[in-house]
């Protein structure tokens, strides 16, 4: 298959964006796969910061990072990621969410409309120019359709001075194949 899967695709993204030294989020940790891949990228110099509402994903995360020794390059931060201005002022590079839930968890504590997109809002403040963010979407499950909408109707009206956004999806994929919004911060306010 030559055209890339939704996963790497928003991993390529965030490889062409992120240079050692640089400061990003994963706004949604999980069991931890993306931030270990963000300390990768930022190398020693650069840091990330993690958030998810779980302590069990924390958890997982730290575990995740303690085994490939790269738990002093990140700050985990049990909290949801509508409150990440409280922990992060300095300019960032770029952002990884991954909505819905976790698997193998609680299906019902899911990623939201509000949150998601009050995160968003508070990372084009941070980004630098040139900064990007890039959402996997997932939606088949109770509440992501909503998320979805509210996401799409946000992303669609930012000025195209402002940002660049863009959607990458398989258009024939069954059962709600998940997709990637990818938003470019091209100047540094609207
Ligand atoms: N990227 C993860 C990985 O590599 O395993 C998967 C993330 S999973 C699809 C979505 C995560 O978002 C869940 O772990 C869930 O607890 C978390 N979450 C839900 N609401 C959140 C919020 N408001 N802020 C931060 N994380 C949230």
């Amino acid at each position: 298959m030559k055209l890339k899967r939704v996963l790497p695709f928003a991993k390529q993204l965030l490889m062409s964006t992120v240079e050692p030294g640089d400061t990003v989020v994963d706004a949604t940790a999980g069991n931890g796969h993306d931030t270990l891949f963000l300390t990768e990228l930022v190398g020693e110099n650069g840091h990330v910061y993690a958030f998810d509402v779980q302590a069990e994903a924390i958890q997982a995360t730290s575990d995740r990072l303690e085994e490939a020794n790269k738990l002093e390059l990140a700050t985990l931060i049990q909290d949801g990621h509508e409150n990440l201005h409280l922990y992060i002022q300095q300019e960032v590079s770029a952002a990884i969410f991954n909505l819905g839930y976790l698997p193998g968890s609680d299906h019902e504590i899911i990623t939201t409309g509000n949150s998601t997109l009050q995160a968003i809002e508070s990372l084009l403040q941070l980004l630098k120019v040139g900064g990007m963010i890039v959402l996997v979407v997932y939606h088949g499950h109770p509440g992501g359709k909503e998320e979805k909408e509210a996401l799409l109707s946000y992303v669609q009206q930012l000025p195209q001075s402002f940002a660049h956004v863009l959607s990458y999806q398989f258009l024939n994929q069954q059962n709600n194949p998940p997709f990637i919004i990818a938003i470019e911060k091209m100047k540094k306010s609207i």
